[in-house]
């Protein structure tokens, strides 16, 4: 196709998005993937992200992403944390210890704790609700805890269903789901990445039944290793299908493969991808993912300054100040940043910074704002 004609599919795609007269459609996302200019997206996606989200502000939350086990019956191979159950360096946290965690947080002014582990083989039902009540009785935080492959490894390992788990763990104390263990909701490239980890269905239906049962979660994507462009574009659809169905998605977070550590590096030659295709990913998920308010910049992989341009390309909100993270960590980013200097980069791009909660309802400001 002629560049002119290119151009002008690109310009009648992005105007009937930013104008919310269509839905982008998969064939029409790929076009986008393939064609599109960066400052067209950038503008198209800026545009829909201030009709959707109030202009002036940029939120973000103050937790702490606690890992309480690095023991993990999968393997991911883009996964530098794990470790197996006779392995030296496995631990599981004491109660005391997640306690010492907590504290901390609440000093710092943290509202949530996100609670993620590696999927224990021998922990059971009991082991998890003990430790939510402890957390609750003794803190009483919003625990954000859990992602889909924990609670299919939970549901497997106790032969519960998805219903009756959830209901007891939110019984215990669980608040909310994070959105982890996505990576691409294809089978094709889980099959290549993971081992013992769930499918996209039972990723997809452990929220449904979550959603179902009154909860919210978030929804993630981990790219840049061995999907297509076509695959990125379904696990989008994924998403919206399911968002269509429940509503239960508060916000969709995409970030990049970080190789550093990982034997995925090494068993498919794959090098990380940079802020180009980042942001061009992004600003096509805010399009695409009409039925999702809130999209947030991830600043962890691509660094504060990349993190502050994403709030162009259809991010209203900057995610955590992440106190731990040790996942992410293992693979080699290491970004880090104060709250202060997260506030610092939102005003310098001209939106008021405020701090929130898990369902984006505004908190009381820091005493140095
Ligand atoms: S990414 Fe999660 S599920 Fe996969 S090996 Fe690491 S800890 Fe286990």
């Amino acid at each position: 196709m002629p560049a002119a004609a290119r151009a002008t599919r690109v310009d009648d795609i992005l105007s009937a998005v930013v104008d919310a007269s269509g839905r982008l459609t998969d064939e029409d996302a790929l076009y986008l993937f393939e064609n599109a200019p960066l400052p067209d997206l950038s503008q198209a996606a800026h545009a829909v992200r201030l009709r959707k989200n109030d202009p002036g502000r940029v939120t973000y939350i103050v937790d702490r992403n606690i890992n309480y086990t690095n023991i993990c019956l999968a393997v991911c191979d883009f996964c530098a944390f794990y470790r197996s159950i006779k392995d030296p360096e496995g631990y599981v946290l004491s109660f005391e210890e997640l306690g010492a965690k907590i504290e901390e947080t609440k000093e710092l002014g943290g509202n949530q704790i996100l609670l993620q582990g590696g999927m224990h083989p021998k922990l059971k039902i009991d082991w998890y609700e003990d430790m939510l009540r402890f957390i609750k009785r003794e803190y009483g935080i919003h625990l954000h805890a859990f992602s889909a492959p924990e609670i299919h490894a939970f549901a497997k390992i106790n032969r519960l269903p998805y219903a009756e788990l959830l209901a007891r763990l939110r019984e215990a104390g669980l608040d909310s789901i994070p959105g982890g263990g996505a990576e691409i909701l294809v089978d094709r490239v889980r099959e290549e990445i993971t081992r013992g980890k769930c499918t996209t269905d039972e990723w997809l239906e452990v929220h449904r039944v979550w959603h179902g049962l009154g909860g919210r979660s978030t929804a993630t994507m981990m790219f840049g290793h061995v999907e297509t462009l076509a695959e990125r574009v379904e696990h989008f659809r994924r998403v919206r299908e399911l968002q269509d169905e429940t509503g239960g998605f508060t916000a969709f977070i995409d970030w990049t493969y970080q190789p550093e550590n990982t034997r995925l590096a090494e068993s498919h030659d794959v090098t990380e991808v940079g802020s180009w295709d980042y942001l061009r990913t992004t600003a096509i998920a805010r399009l695409y993912l009409d039925n999702v308010q809130h999209i947030q910049a991830s600043w962890v992989t691509q660094g504060g300054r990349v993190g502050q341009i994403s709030l162009f390309y259809g991010c209203d909100d900057m995610g955590s100040i992440m106190i731990e993270e040790n996942v992410v960590k293992a693979a080699g980013a290491s970004f880090r940043m104060t709250e202060e200097t997260l506030r610092g980069l939102v005003r310098e791009a001209g939106y008021a910074p405020h701090r929130r909660n898990f369902f984006y309802e505004i908190q009381p400001e820091p005493d140095f704002a």
